[in-house]
C-alpha cells in the first residue's frame, strides 16, 4: 500500500488530469536518492511534471528541498516491490530505485534482489499499461570482476552468482533480462544505461562508497581507509555529466538495441584517489589499509564509444573539478563551509 509522505506535497496522480495536462509526466523511482534527486530537478527544468517515488531507504526527503514547492512536483512514499499506486498515469519512467552502495545493498540482500527484479517487473507493467517509455539504471557491476578492459557493452562479464555482491549484480542483470524481454515481447520502448562509479553533491556522509568516505574522513581528520593495496582501479563520473547522459539516452530518437555504458573513461587507482582527496582537502589525514571486500573488482573503465558516437555524450567535468565541488558540498554539510572560507582567505 503506498503511503503519501505527509511532509511532502501530493498532487493528483490519477488519470490524465482532466485531459488538459499539457506537460509530459515522468515518474522517477528512487527519486529521493543521490542521482534521483538530481534527475527530478533536471526533468522539472525540462518542463516535465515529475512524480518521485521512494521508500527512503537510502534516499532523503531533504534531497528534494529545492523542488518540493514546485507546482509540477509530487513525491510518494512507496516501495517498488509492492504493487504500484493504481491509476498512476505516466508518459516516461526512470527506474533508479535500488541501494547502490555495497554496505547498503548487502544489509538486506534479499530485499535488494527483490527491488531489482520485482520492482522492475512492477514498473515495466506500469509502462506497458500506459505505453510509456522506460529507463533502467543498470550498472557496471554487471561486468563483475572484468576480464576484458576497458569494458564494452558486448562483454558479458565475470560475475560470482552466489557471493555477497551477487544480490546487486545478479539483481541488475536479471532486471536487464526483463527489460529486453518486455521490449521483444511487447515492443516497449526501453532505455538501459550501465552506470559506472558516479559521485557528487547529495551523497550521504555515511553512504559507504569510496569518494564520500574519503572526503568525509579527510574533512574530519580521520585516517582514509583504503581497502586492500589500493591498486584496484575505478573511473569516476561527476553526477551532472551522468544526468546529461540519462536525458540524452532517454530522448534519443531510436532506442539502442542494447545497454549503453555511461561513465567517465579516465581511470584512477584507489590510492591515487586517496592522495588527491588529501591534497584537495588540505588534510593531515593518513592512509590506512583495511581488508579488501570479497569479489571487489580489480579494474573498471567504461568503453563509451557508443554514447560518444550515437548520443554525442561524454563527460565534461574532470575528477579535479568534481572533487572540488564535492568537497565544498561536504564541507558545507558537515562544517557550514568552514574549509572553503578558510581557503578563500589564504
Ligand atoms: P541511492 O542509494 O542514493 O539512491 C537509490 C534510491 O532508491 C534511494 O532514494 C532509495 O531510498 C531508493 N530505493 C531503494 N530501494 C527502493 C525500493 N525498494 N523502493 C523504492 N525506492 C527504493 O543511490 P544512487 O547512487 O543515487 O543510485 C541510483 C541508481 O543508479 C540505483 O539504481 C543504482 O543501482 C544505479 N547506479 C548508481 C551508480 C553510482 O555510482 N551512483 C552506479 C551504478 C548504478
Ligand atoms: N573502497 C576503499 N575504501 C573505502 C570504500 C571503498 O578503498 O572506504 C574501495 C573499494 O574496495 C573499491 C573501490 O574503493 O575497490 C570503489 O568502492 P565503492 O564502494 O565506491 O564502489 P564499487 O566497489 O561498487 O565500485
Amino acid at each position: 500500500m503506498s503511503k503519501v509522505v505527509k511532509v511532502l506535497k501530493l498532487r493528483p496522480t490519477t488519470g490524465r488530469v482532466g485531459g488538459n495536462r499539457n506537460s509530459r509526466r515522468a515518474l522517477v523511482a528512487g527519486g529521493a536518492g543521490f542521482l534521483g534527486s538530481h534527475l527530478c530537478e533536471r526533468l522539472l527544468l525540462d518542463g516535465y511534471e515529475v512524480v518521485a517515488l521512494d521508500n527512503f531507504h537510502t534516499g532523503k526527503k531533504y534531497n528534494l528541498n529545492t523542488i518540493l514547492h514546485d507546482q509540477k512536483f509530487t513525491c510518494v512514499e512507496h516501495d517498488v516491490v509492492d504493487a504500484l499506486p493504481s491509476g498512476l498515469h505516466v508518459d516516461e519512467i526512470y527506474n533508479l530505485a535500488c541501494p547502490a552502495s555495497p554496505p547498503h545493498y548487502q544489509a538486506d540482500p534479499i530485499h535488494t534482489f527483490k527491488t531489482s527484479v520485482i520492482g522492475s517487473l512492477n514498473l515495466l507493467e506500469l509502462a506497458r499499461r500506459h505505453d510509456a517509455k522506460i529507463f533502467q539504471a543498470s550498472t557496471s557491476e554487471v561486468y563483475g570482476d572484468p576480464l576484458v578492459h576497458p569494458q564494452p557493452e558486448n562483454y558479458f562479464g565475470n560475475v560470482n552468482p552466489h557471493g555477497p555482491r551477487s544480490c546487486y549484480d545478479e539483481g541488475k542483470r536479471s532486471a536487464e533480462t526483463l527489460f529486453f524481454d518486455y521490449s521483444r515481447m511487447f515492443s516497449l520502448d526501453i532505455r538501459v544505461a550501465r552506470i559506472f562509479n558516479t559521485y557528487g553533491r547529495r551523497m550521504q556522509p555515511d553512504d559507504g562508497r569510496v569518494v564520500s568516505n574519503f572526503i568525509v574522513q579527510a574533512l574530519r581528520g580521520e585516517d582514509l581507509t583504503v581497502y586492500g593495496s589500493g591498486r584496484q582501479t575505478r573511473s569516476f563520473c561527476y553526477a551532472d555529466d551522468l544526468i546529461e547522459g540519462f536525458v540524452r539516452l532517454m530522448n534519443a530518437p531510436q532506442a539502442p538495441l542494447h545497454p549503453v555504458n555511461l561513465g567517465n573513461p579516465v581511470e584512477f587507482t584507489i590510492m591515487e584517489l586517496a592522495t588527491l582527496v588529501i591534497e584537495y582537502t588540505n588534510s593531515r589525514s593518513k592512509i590506512v589499509h583495511r581488508p579488501l571486500p570479497v569479489d571487489d573488482p580489480r579494474q573498471r573503465r567504461p568503453d563509451i564509444s557508443f554514447a560518444r558516437e550515437n548520443l554525442g555524450w561524454e563527460p565534461r567535468i574532470s575528477l579535479a573539478q568534481g572533487l572540488a565541488r564535492t568537497v565544498e558540498y561536504f564541507d558545507a554539510l558537515l562544517y557550514g563551509g568552514h574549509l572553503v572560507r578558510e581557503a578563500a582567505v589564504l
